[in-house]
């Protein structure tokens, strides 16, 4: 799986060069760091990593997150900023796949999730160009009105703030007359990913939690009934271990990577918009994505870029990307944006699972995993870091504890899912959803 870098080591792509610098984090040391013990070590600094660290060391842990790349590296420094809520799937689907006693606490997870990442920015003022005017989701045809309905009726039962628009209301909202009708969920907004990372990273070093970058862990063993981590040519010494490595998983526990598939996604950012064409696309910035089988998903950023993803297939280098696509797919809906410049383009994986539902799992005593966020992760990764810390803490089971479930031929599935995106392409324009 090739993952494109920037030659500075940031992750590739439009957030990095808007993002405030993160706090300096080195890789491991030999001479210092050699030997050395905490109560937990977390690996990968995503959302998963540095929302488990910082909800453990606020609580006096003493944790050390081991990251290969730099904060940010994998998907949280590579997405579209859409802080999304809910999940893919429905709250009756949640309760089919859970059973009702387990789903009340799953829905209560993933429906307060984005009042988590909000209620972070806010705590440690973390400055990521947040925006919480919500998040639409848009029907380009009839076909989808019954995802949205469903949605709508069974979030709203439960209490969330949802509501159906129509296509004026839609028209006035987006500024294209491209959708029949759209869900608002005012629990949405939107940020620059990258920076609130960084913000989270700052936020758990100041809590008391060491992040060392570079240093990529090649094992994790069982030694005098502790854990013994392997990174950079150093070792250390841990009683728990979490693996927050998500789409970005290699080999260092045996097969965790096969229980999710990576799928690729990718981005494309415009130049800052001129004020007159800025404001007459998405007036509030809201965060808007299709109810399609191959759907776009886009915003605008703090300082009046326009950007649009769709899934796309695996990409080879770094200056190549089939963002293509997605400038397309821009165009058509706002055809003013045919004069602007196009000046980042980037794409990065997201972790997937069979049933389209995150988990959390236990790999063996003392040492758990969450990921699988179905491209929904600022929020349920957010919130997965605090569940974990909570299961470390207090054994408090209110996210459903799995066992590793690898997906049975998992070398097809990449291959399968790039056969999939492009049936449903032809699908979609069959016949619409
Ligand atoms: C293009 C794209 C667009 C997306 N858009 C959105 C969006 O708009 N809204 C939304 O909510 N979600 C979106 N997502 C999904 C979201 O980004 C992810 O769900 C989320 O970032 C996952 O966070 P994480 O911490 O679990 O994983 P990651 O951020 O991927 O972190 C995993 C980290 O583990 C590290 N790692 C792996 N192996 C090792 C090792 N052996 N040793 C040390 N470190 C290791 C990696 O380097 C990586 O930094 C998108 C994803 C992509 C790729």
């Amino acid at each position: 799986m090739p993952i494109p870098t920037s030659p500075d080591g940031n992750p590739p792509g439009l957030w990095a060069a808007a993002a405030p610098d993160g706090p300096e984090c080195g890789a491991l040391e030999r001479h210092r760091d050699q030997g050395a013990e905490c109560d937990v070590i977390v690996i990968g600094a995503g959302f998963t990593g540095l929302s488990t660290a910082l909800h453990l060391a606020s609580r006096g842990v003493s944790v050390r997150v081991l990251e290969s790349g730099s904060i940010g590296f994998g998907a949280s420094g590579r997405n579209g900023g859409q802080v999304n809520p809910g999940w893919y799937i429905t709250p009756d689907r949640i309760r089919t796949l859970y059973g009702s006693a387990k789903a009340e606490r799953v829905l209560d997870a993933a429906g307060g999730a984005c009042d988590r990442v909000f209620a972070l920015i806010d705590q440690h003022e973390i400055a990521c160009d947040a925006v919480r005017p919500g998040y639409i989701q848009a029907a380009p045809s009839a076909g989808g009105f019954k995802i949205l309905n469903d949605k709508i009726r069974q979030w709203s039962a439960l209490g969330a703030p949802v509501e159906y628009l129509g296509h004026d209301e839609m028209t006035e909202l987006i500024g294209t007359r491209n959708y029949e009708a759209g869900m608002l969920d005012r629990r949405g907004g939107n940020l620059n990913p990258l920076a609130y990372a960084r913000g989270l990273a700052a936020a758990a070093i100041t809590a008391g939690a060491h992040i060392h970058t570079r240093s990529a862990v090649t094992s994790v063993r069982r030694s005098n009934n502790r854990w013994s981590v392997s990174a950079a040519n150093v070792q250390l010494n841990c009683d728990q271990v979490v693996f927050a490595t998500n789409a970005y998983t290699d080999n260092a526990w045996p097969g965790l990577r096969q229980a999710v598939i990576p799928v690729s996604s990718v981005i494309a950012a415009t130049e800052p918009l001129a004020d007159n064409i800025r404001h007459s696309i998405l007036i509030h910035r809201h965060a808007v994505s299709e109810t399609a089988r191959v759907f776009y998903y886009y915003k605008l950023d703090g300082h009046g870029r326009f950007l649009i993803g769709c899934k796309g297939p695996a990409f080879s280098a770094p200056d190549h990307h089939p963002a293509t696509r997605a400038r397309a797919a821009a165009l058509q809906l706002f055809p003013q944006l045919g004069n602007v410049a196009w000046e980042f383009s980037w794409g990065g994986y997201v972790a997937v699972t069979s049933d389209m539902r995150p988990r959390l799992m236990q790999l063996a005593p003392g040492v758990l995993t969450a990921m699988g966020y179905q491209g929904r992760g600022i929020a349920m990764a957010t919130e997965m870091g605090y569940e974990l810390s909570q299961h470390i803490l207090d054994g408090d089971k209110r996210f459903p504890l799995t066992p590793l479930k690898r997906l049975p031929m998992h070398f097809a599935h990449r291959p399968a899912v790039f056969a999939k995106v492009l049936t449903a392409r032809i699908m979609d324009r069959i016949k619409p959803s």
